[in-house]
């Protein structure tokens, strides 16, 4: 899978991504990751990407020519690298629709995706009509700069790539994956500071192991996102009977 990400800062993305888990799978092929600087496509004789906003208003706005001209860079060069996959063109804004699981697991499947990083107070509103198919939001809090978005968005996506996680099956019992968040876990030693491990998990007996894993995620969701219990419920009327087995 492609991620071409538009920004003003290539460097902060660079950092974030290049190590770890998708540093690695940038390294095997497993994904590609490339970064345009928007400045370089400034016709400006002082490479300016923004300008005052019409109507007035605080702040400054990222301007439609470096970017339409950025656009067109990154189509080169997947020309030029012979990528003719399946593509999707999102802009990072906090006016967008919320990233969740599922649709990271939506957006998995395209052979490539093209995100738009905006800053100050964000982009012209003619690019998003011409160029951009969706706008996603990490969240309800607003951020300077559409980077650290676009990292988490590569991040979420990126893990559920074929060749991304040593074992596939990782993903399927986590947080959110399975429909309720994840249960506690214990690695050694079995006593740290007069806390023991939960005896049910010392024993060997993996039905058991298993049945106290679902009682602990189903209380875990219920005490804390109970939006995510009760659809999970709905749609999976036996757990809580198979908890009281
Ligand atoms: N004036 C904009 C508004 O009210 O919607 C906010 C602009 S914000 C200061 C600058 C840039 O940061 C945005 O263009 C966007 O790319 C990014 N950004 C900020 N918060 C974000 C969020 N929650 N999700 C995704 N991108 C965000």
């Amino acid at each position: 899978m492609r991620f071409d990400i538009l920004t003003l800062f290539p460097d902060l993305v660079s950092a974030v991504l290049g190590e770890s888990i998708i540093g690695r799978a940038c390294k095997s092929g497993a994904i590609t990751i490339k970064t345009h600087q928007i400045r370089d496509y400034s016709t400006d004789k002082h490479h300016r990407v923004d300008d005052t906003t019409y109507g007035g208003g605080m702040g400054m706005l990222m301007a439609a020519p470096p970017l339409y001209n950025c656009f067109q860079g990154v189509k080169r060069d997947r020309a030029q690298d012979g990528f003719t996959g399946t593509s999707r063109v999102i802009y990072l804004s906090p006016a967008g629709s919320l990233l969740t699981q599922s649709k990271a697991k939506e957006l998995a499947d395209y052979d490539g995706l093209i995100l738009l990083c905006g800053h100050y107070e964000g982009i012209d509103q003619r690019i998003i009509d011409e160029l951009v198919d969706e706008e996603i939001s990490i969240g309800d809090y607003v951020l300077t700069g559409g980077e650290i978005p676009a990292c988490i968005l590569v991040d979420a996506v990126a893990r559920l790539v074929p060749g991304v996680l040593s074992d596939p099956k990782c993903h399927e019992e986590e947080s959110i994956s399975s429909g309720l968040l994840e249960y506690p876990q214990y690695t050694k030693p079995a006593v740290f500071h007069d806390r023991s491990v939960p005896e049910v998990l010392l024993n060997g007996d993996h039905a058991k192991v298993d049945r106290w894993r679902l009682e602990q995620s189903l209380e875990r969701t219920r005490e804390r996102r109970p939006d995510l219990y009760e659809k999970y419920m709905a749609e999976h009327p036996e757990p809580e009977k198979k908890k009281r087995r």
